[in-house]
C-alpha cells in the first residue's frame, strides 16, 4: 500500500476527499469553526510542497441532493484560503464541464475545491458512473476523511477502484486509525473507557466491545440511571431507559466474570427541572427523590473517577458525564476532561471521540491535552466496535 509520506506528488494532480463539512453562522454563512479545514492543511501542504496540485472535494450539510446557496463549498472558500495561505480556485459543480477544464489545466501549487458532492443523489448512493466522473479530475486518490470513512459513498469508497494503484490514506485519517488502533491494540494497561452521554441503547455495542478490553470501565452521564436503577436504586426523574434495564444488568454480570472494574456514579447532582435555573441537591445516585433527575455526577463521583483515571495508561472517552452544555451541570464532565489531560501529561495515551465528549473537551479548551481528538463520531465508533469501515477497506483493498 502506498502512503502519503513515501509518495512524491511532483507533477500530479491530487485527488483529495476531505471532510470540510464545517459549521456555518446561518445569517452571515461564515465558517464558525475552521477546526476540520485546519486538519487538512498537513495532507494538501505535503503534496503542494513535493510540486503537485491538489483538487478537493467534500460535502456540506445535508442538502437534499439539488443544489441549495446555503450548503454551498464556495461559503468557506476564502476559510480555505486563510489556512492554505494561498488564494484557491473553486468549481460550482464538482462534475461540470468548468470543473474538468478548472482541474486539467491546474499547475503545480495551485488547489481547486469543487461545489458540495451532496448537491448529487449519486454521492450518497456510491453511484458508480458519479465516481467515475470524480476520479478524472486526478491521477492520484487520497482519502482524508475519517467522519464519512464508514459510509460507501462515491467519494469515500467507490472512487477508489479507479485509482488501483495510486490510492492513500492522507495524515489525518492515518493518525486516527493509529490511534484507534493503539488502544485496541497496545498491551500497555491498565486500560479505562470512559463512557457517558444521553443513552445506552446508543452505546450498547461498543460497551460490549469493550469489555474484552478494558481493565475499568467509567460509566457516566444519563446512561448511569439506567444501571442504577438495575442496581435496585431510585432514580427519580432521571433519564431511564427501563427496556434497558435487563442489558444493564447483563452488562454488569459481565463485567464481573471479565474481571472489569466497573464504575457508576456514587453520587449525583440532582435538577427539579431540565434548566439552568433548576434547583438542585447533591444525593447518592441510588436515593433520587421522586421528581428530581440527575442532570451531572457528584464530587464523590468524580472524586473516585479521577483516581482511576489518573492510574491509567491508556484512556478512551467516550460521551459527557453530565448535561454539560448548561453551566450548572457541567462540572463533573469538566473535572474528568481535566483528569484526562493530567493522566496524558504523566505519560498515558488518550483518545477522545464520539458523541459529544469532544464538544467538551473543546469547551474546556483541553484539545491540546489529550494525545487525540478524533474528527469522526459515528466513524470512530464503529472502527472501535471492530467493523471494517468501507472507506478505509476501498484503500487497504486491491
Ligand atoms: P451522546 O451523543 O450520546 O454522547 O450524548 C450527549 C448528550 O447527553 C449531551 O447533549 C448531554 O447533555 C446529554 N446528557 C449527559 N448526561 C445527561 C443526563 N444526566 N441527563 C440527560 N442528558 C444527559
Amino acid at each position: 500500500m502506498k502512503t502519503i509520506s513515501t509518495y512524491n506528488f511532483k507533477g500530479k494532480r491530487a485527488l483529495i476527499r476531505v471532510d470540510f463539512n464545517v459549521p456555518l453562522n446561518k445569517q452571515t454563512l461564515e465558517v464558525t469553526d475552521a477546526t476540520r479545514i485546519k486538519a487538512a492543511v498537513q495532507t494538501i501542504k505535503k503534496v503542494l510542497n513535493d510540486g503537485g496540485s491538489v483538487v478537493l472535494m467534500s460535502h456540506l450539510g445535508r442538502p437534499k441532493n439539488v443544489p441549495e446557496p446555503i450548503f454551498s463549498l464556495k461559503n468557506i472558500v476564502s476559510t480555505v484560503e486563510k489556512e492554505l495561505g494561498q488564494s484557491i480556485s473553486f468549481a460550482s459543480d464538482c462534475i461540470g464541464e468548468r470543473a474538468f477544464e478548472k482541474s486539467a489545466t491546474l499547475q503545480p501549487g495551485e488547489v481547486l475545491l469543487l461545489e458540495n458532492l451532496r448537491f448529487h443523489q449519486r454521492e450518497k448512493k456510491g453511484g458508480e458512473d458519479f465516481a467515475e466522473l470524480l476520479s478524472k479530475h486526478g491521477d492520484v486518490y487520497i482519502n482524508d476523511a475519517f467522519g464519512t470513512a464508514h459510509r460507501a459513498h462515491a467519494s469515500t469508497t467507490i472512487v477508489a477502484k479507479f485509482f488501483p494503484e495510486d490510492k492513500m490514506f492522507g495524515y489525518l485519517i492515518e493518525k486516527e486509525i493509529e490511534s484507534v488502533d493503539k488502544v485496541l491494540n497496545s498491551t500497555q494497561k491498565p486500560l479505562t473507557a470512559i463512557v457517558g452521554g444521553a443513552k445506552v441503547s446508543s452505546k450498547i455495542t461498543i460497551i460490549t466491545k469493550l469489555l474484552d478490553k478494558v481493565d475499568s470501565l467509567i460509566i457516566g452521564g444519563g446512561m448511569a440511571y439506567t444501571f442504577a436503577k438495575a442496581l435496585g436504586g431510585n432514580v427519580g426523574n432521571s433519564l431511564i431507559e427501563d427496556d434497558y434495564i435487563q442489558t444493564a444488568n447483563e452488562i454488569i454480570a459481565e463485567a464481573k466474570a471479565k474481571n472489569v472494574k466497573l464504575l457508576i456514579p456514587a453520587d449525583t447532582v440532582a435538577a427539579d427541572e431540565f434548566s439552568d435555573e433548576a434547583k438542585t441537591q447533591v444525593c447518592n445516585t441510588n436515593e433520587i427523590p421522586d421528581g428530581w433527575m440527575g442532570l451531572d455526577i457528584g464530587e464523590g463521583a468524580a472524586e473516585a473517577f479521577k483516581s482511576e483515571i489518573l492510574a491509567s495508561k491508556l484512556i478512551l472517552w467516550n460521551g459527557p458525564m453530565g448535561v454539560f452544555e448548561m453551566n450548572k451541570f457541567q462540572k463533573g464532565t469538566k473535572e474528568i476532561a481535566l483528569a484526562v489531560a493530567e493522566a496524558t501529561e504523566k505519560g498515558a495515551f488518550s483518545l477522545v471521540g464520539g458523541g459529544d465528549s469532544v464538544a467538551a473537551v473543546n469547551k474546556f479548551d483541553l484539545g491540546k491535552r489529550v494525545s487525540h481528538v478524533s474528527t469522526g463520531g459515528g466513524a470512530m465508533l464503529e472502527y472501535l466496535e471492530g467493523k471494517q469501515l468501507p472507506g478505509i477497506a476501498a484503500i487497504l483493498n486491491d
